[in-house]
């Protein structure tokens, strides 16, 4: 699945969430989060993002690595 980490924070860019087709992108207060059981990795949103803020699992930079847990978490939450 795909990833969105920190740079997401107060971005308030919707344009990756709009050209998701499975619509797996549920926003938050502060970013958006995507729902790991929902996307099919098709890489539409990668390019879209302002600010590099989305990556697929296998190749989260180490810092971000606590974000697969978060985007899991507060997906099914909102
Ligand atoms: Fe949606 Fe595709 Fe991005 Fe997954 S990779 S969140 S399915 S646009």
């Amino acid at each position: 699945a795909h990833v969105v980490t920190e740079a997401c924070f107060n971005c308030k860019y919707t344009d990756c969430v709009v050209v998701c087709p499975v619509e797996c992108f549920y926003e938050g207060e502060s970013m958006v989060y995507i729902n790991p059981d929902e996307c099919i990795d098709c890489e539409a949103c990668v390019p879209e993002c302002p600010v590099e803020a989305i990556f697929h699992e296998d190749n989260l930079p180490e810092k971000w690595q606590d974000y697969i847990q978060i985007n899991a978490e507060k997906s099914q939450e909102l």
